[in-house]
């Protein structure tokens, strides 16, 4: 157990400091469930010294009892999660850092990558009893926010949004499909929700009854579909002042993503994902790793236009933002060809680089006392 601890530590502190300066990539192993289990399922991954992740293919049983070693293809990541990893390992370790640059006035974003049923939507989501990294990010974030503000000086504003066949909907009040616009901020959508949250209690709830709300298959009514993209937007806002007394309105963007299952687009090179365009396959989902493959190979132009995915997250991917990858994988040999396709496009994901800029923020004009908190506090009230 303490070893165990020792590597977590490890880890951890190894990554230290490399926010900002690339993607994070994590890989994270589900349990195997009894579907699998009972299909006669052998593991074909392990995952080591929690980053190093194996690969082993065996076609038989004979190969599965010469070859369950430590062979197979080896990968190394920022830090790879094994089936028993808890939820609140995986958040501190992938995206309490995301929180903290957020409440400096930095985007963040993370990704949940994998094929259908790998753990996507748990790792995000999760469950009433083990929330995933959306709700332990928000309780985090109003921790912290408790910690340095008693005087109520942030703002926070949820979203919660679908990409599905090229359509944005609003989880929070479904409706009529929304129109991207683009404004000095970016790209936004138009009429989307702005929720604004005052507690931790309430987000449980309200993100589940989002979850409700996406696109479920026609054929599997409980089923939400695979072909989905959830999109949580955590924005928070507040005001502090520089070194002259100007009041300064910060503004930081944490996205968290809960994208469609990648069995239907794997492809990691240009040709092979043109080839595909003209499939029935989720166009934001390849013009995702389209905008990744641009940005792995440092071209100027990263062709974010393509879907309404990578509009939406033009300032999540490049430029200003801390981005994290989690790529979720089963660790059976019945999905080894999934596996092996996650595991191979998270490998490449790691290349990213970025270049993060300072804070986002704006001057505003200094007010008649600056110093009067309870005037600034009642400013914001006003303007919300
Ligand atoms: P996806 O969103 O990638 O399609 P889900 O997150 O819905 O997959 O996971 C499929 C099933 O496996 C769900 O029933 C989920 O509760 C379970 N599951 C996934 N990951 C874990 C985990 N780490 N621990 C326990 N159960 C998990
Ligand atoms: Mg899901």
């Amino acid at each position: 157990m303490q070893e165990l601890e020792r590597e977590r530590v490890d880890a951890v502190s190894e990554k230290q400091g490399k926010v900002g300066s690339r993607i994070m990539v994590f890989v994270r192993l589900r349990p195997m469930n009894m579907k699998e289990k009972e299909a006669g399922s052998r593991c074909c991954v392990r995952v080591v010294n929690r980053r190093d992740v194996y690969l082993t293919e065996f076609a038989n049983e004979n190969d599965y009892l010469r070859l369950n070693r430590l062979r197979g293809r080896h990968f190394t990541f920022d830090a790879a999660f094994p089936d028993s990893a808890s939820q609140q390992e995986v958040y501190s370790t992938s995206t309490s850092e995301l929180v903290e640059a957020v409440l400096q006035g930095r985007n963040g974003s993370v990704f949940c990558y994998g094929a259908t049923g790998a753990g996507k939507t748990y790792t995000m989501l999760g469950t009433v009893e083990n929330p995933g990294v959306m709700v332990l990010a928000i309780k985090d974030l109003f921790s912290k926010i408790r910690q340095r503000s008693i005087d109520g000086n942030h703002v926070v504003h949820l979203s919660y949004l679908e990409v599905y066949n090229e359509t944005v909907r609003d989880l929070l009040s479904p409706g009529r499909p929304l129109v991207l616009r683009e404004d000095k901020q970016g790209i936004v959508a138009a009429g989307l929700t702005q929720y604004r949250a005052y507690s931790t209690d309430e987000v449980m709830a309200l993100l589940q009854q989002g979850n409700q709300n996406r696109t479920t298959e026609p054929t599997r009514a409980n089923e939400t579909s695979s072909r989905s993209h959830a999109i949580l937007q955590v924005v928070v806002e507040y005001r502090v002042s520089d070194a002259s007394m100007n009041i300064i309105n910060r503004v930081g963007k944490l996205s968290l993503i809960d994208l469609a299952g990648s069995e239907r687009a794997l492809a990691t090179d240009q040709r092979t994902l043109r080839s595909l365009e003209g499939a029935n396959i989720n166009r934001s989902l390849l013009a995702l790793s389209s905008c990744i493959n641009a940005l792995v190979e440092g071209k100027k132009h990263i062709p974010y236009r393509n879907s309404k995915l990578t509009q939406l997250l033009k300032d999540s991917l490049g430029g200003t933002c801390n981005t994290v990858m989690i790529a979720n994988i089963s660790p059976s040999n019945l999905s080894f060809g999934e596996t092996q396709n996650t595991v191979h496009w998270a490998d490449r994901a790691k290349e990213i680089r970025l270049k993060v800029i300072d804070a986002n923020e704006d001057q505003l004009p200094v007010p008649e006392i600056e110093t009067d908190q309870a005037k600034l506090v009642l400013e914001l009230q006003k303007e919300n």
